[in-house]
């Protein structure tokens, strides 16, 4: 990535995330402590795209970094891939209550203002959507279809968009996986895709 485009690039972001971080525009801004707009470094063209905020995102506005971000480092440091390669970021953008799912009309009023523009901004090359929410609103925006996690988890989609090949890999989302650590062994393999990937990218950006 040259030197313009970079900047042009982390200008646009800071501007997307200082408007969410004011953002008043569905319910879910009533009751957060801080909005989380999402971080990490965009050069390479990779996103990692979980569901909304917890309660440690929350309390400390930055994506992942409770117990199911311990486990997506951990899963990233088992490939040989790190956190600080990519941008991490949510399909909403404050913690819904209790941290029920956030509903449809959330979702499609938080992802048609921020995530749909930092997508843009970043016109990413891969795609790493974490758990259902992230993988039916995705794999819908491009025309693919989600029919479960257990069917989808760990294949590569690849779509054209106007700038190019976009890659797109769904995967079980962290905290599903504590929730039931059956999946471990296939979280893991699917990581082995999603770190090859992440390292060919990463190396020509
Ligand atoms: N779960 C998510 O989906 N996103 C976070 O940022 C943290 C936990
Ligand atoms: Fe705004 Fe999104 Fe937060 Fe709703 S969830 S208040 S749309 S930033």
């Amino acid at each position: 990535m040259n030197y313009d485009r970079m900047e042009r690039v982390e200008g646009d972001l800071e501007k997307i995330a200082s408007e969410i971080k004011t953002c008043k525009k569905c319910p879910l801004h009533a009751n957060r402590v801080n909005a989380v707009p999402g971080e990490g470094d965009y050069r390479c063209g990779v996103i990692l795209i979980g569901e909304a905020p917890g309660a440690n995102e929350d309390l400390q506005g930055r994506p992942f970094v409770g117990a199911a971000g311990k486990l997506l480092d951990e899963l990233m440091e088992g490939v040989g891939v790190s956190r600080g390669m990519v941008y991490i970021t949510n399909v909403v953008k404050c913690r819904p209550p209790g941290n029920r799912q956030p509903t449809d009309e959330e979702v499609e009023v938080c992802t048609s203002l921020y995530l749909n523009r930092q997508i843009a901004t970043i016109n990413p090359k891969l795609i790493v959507c974490l758990g259902n929410i992230s993988s039916k609103y995705i794999f819908n925006k491009y025309g693919l279809k989600f029919k479960s996690m257990s069917e989808a988890h760990g294949r590569i989609h690849r779509i054209i968009s106007l700038h190019g090949e976009i890659k797109i890999i769904a995967t079980y989302h962290p905290a599903a996986i504590l929730r039931n650590p059956k999946i471990m062994e296939e979280a893991k393999m699917d990581w082995k895709t999603i770190g090859e990937e992440v390292k060919r990218i990463c190396q020509h950006k």
